[in-house]
């Protein structure tokens, strides 16, 4: 299936719903009027620390605006207008670096870069001096699941209080969410778009496909054609950008690319054990996530190594009585199945196959690392503080005992990490995605785990940034306004106090997060943190509480 820019930028608009870019208004009493518009009583109350902030900042916007007007006469700077003065700004398509440079934004929208010597910000721009320091675009984490109950059947209303502010305090302006309900997701990501809530741009593809029904009156399980068509208008009814496949009958995956192709839709996600990854990428699935299937076709034994690891993690009826009368044996290790027959000359060209495909891969190598307990320690990180994991069962522990280097799980995920590599040099895209919160991922934090390991993978300090930069751009067809620090694009940027395309341990020195134009320092950021970290422990007392009480 042909997925090309044209369909992209298409699904782009409304997947990032920037409707305050291209017609922004550049008078500052436009701005307010806008702003005050959005804001109604019907909003508001649901979000009282936004709300605050937010009509103060009107406040003081309409003031600045009347005395600006009063005494000039004259159309005059707009008062949300920053100026970043003396810092160094990371180009991520070229890699070249501007030092002492000046990159001016108005509202959500940068309207100047440029030398500090030749660009001088706006009279009345706030002027914040960022010498020394390193200009990054927002960052982007390209595989998130932020809106599932993270307690028994807790409401995820409450966990934007907990995700979406250190999101923000970490530098993750952009999310891909692969999960949870489509209504929720609408809403936070219409509410942010607006303005009247904190958090990080979103783009969603709601409930797996092949996991349960995609949104209320959605048909499950999909038996024909009709419930594939009617799963993808309820996915773009919702306002998903993609439909994330888990599982699905081999006979309906033509009719779910031809389907999602009409709805424009990308189709996204896992490899079913119905299909192969080489077949998918062909048939246009745009992103594979978790590196799936990726071992099997490595192997030119694919089709009998899938069959087995379907059963092993299907265990229909018949298979498990046939392994208890001894009829058949249980597969053993199914996941590492793939390492007996897996050939370096069939994963090259798969590979080969994918860049030609333009096929995205989200590694998620820290997750990975996570399941597979890597011993290299490098690899398996130190896990994230207690207070930012999310709100979970107490007895959820860190995985110790990593298993040793001989060990076939060890042995399979060295493979994955070498297939990381190896993809990129292959020119198949990379996107950074964490799967925040699973397996004790923290909002934000984990982002830049994953980042250091796409380096240990083998991507440059500069490729692994733009896996979180560019390459969401680029997939979400999004390029003329994300992506990059450049004049007309959102005003999300992470200032850093060391050069990320030295050491990429410096993607975690934040001095400033920029998002959509609002500047947190040092202090914001931390009360931002503490924000998160105070509602997830709000929602443990809650959770904890109910369940200890037998609910
Ligand atoms: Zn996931």
């Amino acid at each position: 299936m042909e997925q090309g820019p044209a369909r992209d930028a298409a699904s782009a608009v409304s997947a990032t719903g920037t409707p305050i870019a291209r017609n922004a208004p550049t008078a500052s009493f436009g701005i307010s009027i806008y702003k005050l518009m959005t804001l109604n009583r019907a909003t508001l109350p649901s979000f009282r620390l936004t709300e605050r902030c937010e009509w103060r900042w009107i406040f003081s916007a309409l003031m600045l605006t009347l005395v600006a007007t009063s005494a000039s006469g004259q159309p005059v700077t707009r008062p949300d207008t920053v100026a970043l003065v003396g810092g160094t700004v990371i180009d991520v398509v070229s890699g070249s670096r501007m030092g002492r440079s000046t990159v001016v934004f108005a509202g959500d929208r940068i309207i100047g870069v440029g030398a500090a010597g030749l660009t001088r910000p706006p009279q009345g721009a706030r002027v914040v001096n960022v010498s020394g320091k390193f200009i990054i675009p927002g960052l982007w984490d390209m595989h998130v699941e932020q809106a599932l109950p993270l307690w028994n059947r807790a409401p995820v209303d409450s966990n934007a209080g907990f995700f979406h502010p250190l999101f923000l305090a970490y530098g993750v302006t952009g999310v891909r969410d692969v999960a949870g309900p489509l209504a929720v997701l609408k809403l936070w990501s219409a509410e942010t778009e607006r303005g009247v809530r904190i958090g990080p741009r979103l783009v969603y593809t709601g409930p797996k496909i092949g996991m349960g029904p995609v949104a209320p009156g959605a048909p499950f399980p999909i038996t024909n054609e009709a419930d594939v068509a009617r799963s993808l208008a309820l996915l773009k009814e919702g306002g998903a950008s993609g439909a994330y496949i888990l599982e699905l009958d081999q006979a309906l995956y033509p009719a779910l690319m031809r389907g999602a192709k009409a709805v424009a839709l990308r189709v996204e996600g896992n490899i079913p054990y119905t299909t192969t990854l080489w077949a998918a990428s062909a048939n246009g699935q745009r992103v594979v996530d978790h590196l799936d299937a990726l071992l099997p076709s490595s192997s030119p034994d694919e089709g009998s190594i899938r069959r087995a690891q379907r059963l092993a993690d299907e265990k229909p009826w018949w298979a498990r009585l046939a392994w208890r009368v001894g009829a058949m044996r249980p597969p053993k290790d199914a996941p590492t199945l793939p390492l007996e027959s897996w050939s370096a000359a069939r994963a090259n060209s798969l590979f080969v196959h994918l860049a030609a495909n333009h096929t995205y891969q989200v590694p998620t190598l820290r997750l990975l690392g996570t399941v597979n307990r890597s011993a290299d320690s490098a690899i398996r990180l130190p896990p994230p503080p207690l207070e930012l994991r999310a709100p979970r069962h107490p007895s959820d522990g860190w995985p110790s005992a990593p298993y040793p280097s001989s060990h076939p799980v060890a042995r399979m995920h060295d493979k994955l990490v070498w297939s990381v590599g190896a993809m990129h040099r292959a020119g198949v895209p990379i996107l950074a995605g964490s799967d925040t919160p699973n397996l004790y991922a923290a909002p934000g934090l984990s982002l830049h785990d994953e980042l250091a390991l796409l380096v240990r993978a083998g991507l440059s300090p500069l490729d692994a940034l733009r896996s979180a930069t560019l390459r969401p751009a680029e997939f979400l067809g999004a390029t003329d306004t994300l992506g990059t620090v450049g004049v007309g694009k959102v005003a999300d940027m992470v200032i850093l106090d060391a050069d990320p395309t030295v050491n990429i341990a410096a993607s975690r020195q934040i001095a400033y997060v920029v998002a959509r134009g609002r500047v947190y320092n040092r202090a914001a950021l931390d009360s931002l943190r503490a924000r998160g970290v105070a509602m997830a422990a709000e929602i443990a007392r809650y959770w904890v509480a109910k369940r200890g009480a037998g609910k």
